[in-house]
């Protein structure tokens, strides 16, 4: 086996030791087909047998609910963005935006040009570093729905309390999708690019309430339409077959990890030691967003002396600690602890990030 970083990368991100071993091993032969399953039609019945399969351990693993349809699309989230107000809202009508950092600004952005699309609130005049106290929310009380993104990857915020509203929730889960059990039928929707905690770019998961779908929406193309993907069975054109397989593997190993219970407690503990580091480092490092909605999946951090950036990366790569360099929107570090990185990354940055600091301290 050839040398393998610690890899932090917000996403694409770190995949399953296993689940590359696996790929590689069937990669010129996929269930005695003597081909790839990237070679191979997405009409071919290996082919909808495995896409079956990653739907079935989807729902189990996230236990969806029979009333939501699950649907694996290209595009990304940010096509998401655009396709629930084309999809779930009328031409011109409200549609209610929670920002709490970046990505909520990225889905408001994509759905102007359809809806009204109001802010309830916005964390940016505190630098998204916090959640805005939900009596500060101003709901149109007709919107469409209330978009809210579940954990901001690059701020570095998580919403960790219930969204209760009169209007159906739709999520971006995009980075914490399966980190720990969520209540599905808290919301309406759901959506997610699966390079982050759920596998490869190029594929998105989508989880909406099936009866959503007879909302009328707007004008636009069939290949645009959520309806017309479940009617077939997310096949309406070639998907991305290679990315659904490698998707379909990682579901498997979540859950023979013992799904998301495990990851929970697995990623809240994690999340707390590296806070804890950061914290206790008597200011050496720093994390500026209030306790309570610290995500637990993207650790944004500050060195107190910024000109100590680039020597704090290059000794971590010598260490094979890659991927810390923060998002160009803030700067400075984040560490991203997705499910399949493993225990040891966490220990070996924390680790590391107290040596540098007495170093240079
Ligand atoms: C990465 C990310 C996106 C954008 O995803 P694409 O697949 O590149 O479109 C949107 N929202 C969140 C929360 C993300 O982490």
């Amino acid at each position: 086996m050839s040398h393998r970083i610690f890899n932090f990368s917000a996403g694409p991100a770190t995949l399953p030791e296993p689940v590359l071993r696996q790929a590689q091993a069937e990669l010129m032969d996929w269930q005695g087909m003597g081909a790839s399953i990237a070679e191979i039609s997405h009409r071919s019945a290996p082919f909808i047998e495995m896409a079956a399969q990653a739907e079935a351990d989807l729902r189990r693993l996230l236990s969806v609910p029979d009333d939501y349809a699950v649907l694996f699309l290209q595009g990304g989230a940010t096509l998401q963005q655009a396709l629930i107000p084309l999809n779930l809202a009328a031409p011109g009508q409200v549609a209610d935006y929670l920002i709490t950092g970046h990505w909520g600004q990225t889905a408001l952005k994509q759905a102007r040009p359809y809806v009204d699309a109001r802010v309830v609130a916005s964390g940016e005049a505190n630098g998204y570093r916090g959640v805005p106290p939900r009596a500060d929310w101003c709901l149109s009380g007709d919107a469409a729905y209330l978009h809210v993104t579940a954990n901001e990857t690059i701020h570095g915020v998580e919403l960790r309390d219930r969204i209760e509203a009169d209007v159906p929730v739709f999520a971006d889960f995009s980075s914490s999708i399966a980190s720990e059990p969520i209540d599905v039928s808290d919301y309406g929707l759901i959506y997610a690019g699966a390079q982050k905690n759920l596998g490869p770019s190029g594929i998105t998961v989508v989880i909406v309430r099936r009866d959503l779908l007879n909302r009328a929406g707007q004008p636009r193309a069939d290949i645009l339409t959520y309806a017309s993907h479940m009617a077939r069975d997310s096949m309406l054109n070639t998907p991305p077959t290679f990315n659904w397989y490698l998707l379909g593997l990682c579901l498997r190993w979540m859950l023979d990890e013992g799904g998301v219970e495990a990851f929970g407690h697995r990623n809240a503990s994690r999340a707390a030691r590296l806070y804890a580091a950061i914290d206790g480092s008597e200011g050496f490092y720093r994390n500026e967003v209030a306790p309570a909605v610290r995500s637990r999946m993207n650790v944004p951090f500050f060195l107190r002396d910024a000109t100590l950036d680039a020597e704090f990366l290059r000794q971590a790569g010598e260490r094979g600690l890659m991927g810390l360099k923060g998002h160009k929107v803030v700067g400075g570090m984040r560490a991203s602890l997705y499910n399949a990185l493993p225990d040891a990354a966490v220990r070996a940055l924390i680790d590391f990030m107290q040596e540098f600091a007495q170093r240079h301290g």
